[in-house]
């Protein structure tokens, strides 16, 4: 699991664009990260073997770059990690000496702090003198998606306290070698929108549930979500089962695994083959114990051919329409800004 524990500073929280970027996947992470920090308790899992070697890659990515940067021969001031405090003011001090790169440097107003991966000197005046700097990430990803834009969005934000003026473009560092870069009015009013919201559930968070989504597999709660499904018998266990379908479900009463494998009517607004597929799945998830109501002694009610073709007909049509999307957050396809260059 990658996982950035959530920070104070002053007594108060202190949010990061990691913060944020989980926030916009599940809300119930940030539910949790928040009663971690508030009331200590259970900590999250610690890394698996893919989350290592996920991090490992990233890591090496941002390395590689720093090497080119090096390499070129421009010079490179690197922020050693410390407090905040100190970072920032160091950070500030080598944006003022007007050095060409400064990497790992720390940004903090208000709420909101971190460490951008990259400030870059561009010739673009500002308070810091005929120069100014813009922001970039490196990120393993292929091509970038909203959530990946939060990250610059936010640092680019503090960066304009520090140099009095907004910059213009940030950029992403792709794995591919290409470099994203995104103009950041076209992003503003998303970031920020998302940030208010991400600010709103800290001051006062609203009641969320586990609600499986893309991140889950590299989630440090996962274990602790996968328990409360299964506490609940929830349908989110019900194998390839999209989130509408679930909640189309529950709206009208079927709440538990046990309830669809035993249902013998239809659902409003569901079609009906739909229904016969995950009331199968149900019934192969819950062991076979309910069919049509009955206990039955058997530990599948389907044949192996049909569920095979259960298995064929359900996955494809599902899959992308639910358990591919973030949580019930900002990060969605319609939520998509234009802009990137
Ligand atoms: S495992 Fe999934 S549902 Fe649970 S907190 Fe993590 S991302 Fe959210």
């Amino acid at each position: 699991m990658i996982w950035c524990m959530m920070r104070e500073l002053g007594g108060r929280v202190l949010l990061s664009a990691s913060d944020l970027m989980r926030f916009s996947g599940c809300h119930q992470a940030t539910a949790y990260d928040l009663q971690l920090l508030r009331d200590g308790g259970e900590l999250p899992a610690g890394d698996d073997a893919e989350a290592r070697i996920l991090q490992a890659k990233g890591l090496a990515h941002e390395k590689a770059y720093l090497a080119k940067l090096k390499e070129s021969g421009r010079p490179v001031v690197e922020i050693r990690r410390g407090s905040m405090q100190d970072c920032a003011h160091a950070t500030r001090a080598a944006l003022a000496d007007g050095i060409d790169y400064v990497f790992q440097g720390a940004l903090h107003a208000g709420l909101w702090g971190g460490w951008a991966d990259f400030l870059e000197r561009v010739d673009r005046p500002s308070a810091l003198g005929t120069f100014s700097y813009e922001v970039a990430d490196t990120k393993l990803k292929r091509e970038i998606t909203p959530k990946h834009v939060l990250q610059p969005v936010v640092y680019s934000d503090l960066l304009a306290r520090v140099q009095g003026r907004a910059p213009e473009f940030a950029h992403i560092e792709l794995g591919t070698g290409k470099r994203a870069t995104i103009r950041l009015a076209d992003y503003a009013a998303y970031a920020r929108r998302a940030q208010r919201r991400l600010e709103g559930f800290v001051a006062d968070p609203w009641p969320t549930r586990p609600i499986p989504c893309s991140d889950c597999g590299l989630c440090g709660w996962a274990d602790r979500c996968q328990e409360t499904w299964d506490r609940q018998d929830s349908l989110f266990n019900v194998a390839n089962i999209a989130r509408g379908q679930v909640m189309k479900l529950e709206d009208a009463g079927v709440r538990t695994m046990a309830e669809l494998a035993s249902l013998d009517h239809r659902i409003r607004g569901m079609a009906e083959a739909l229904l016969h597929n995950l009331v199968a799945l149900a019934r192969v998830g819950t062991g076979g114990a309910y069919v049509g109501g009955h206990e039955q002694a058997v530990t599948c009610p389907l044949p192996h051919d049909e569920l095979a073709r259960v298995q064929r007909v359900a996955a494809p049509a599902w899959f992308p329409a639910g358990l591919a999307g973030p949580g019930d957050g900002v990060a969605g396809g319609s939520e998509w800004p234009s802009g990137a260059k």
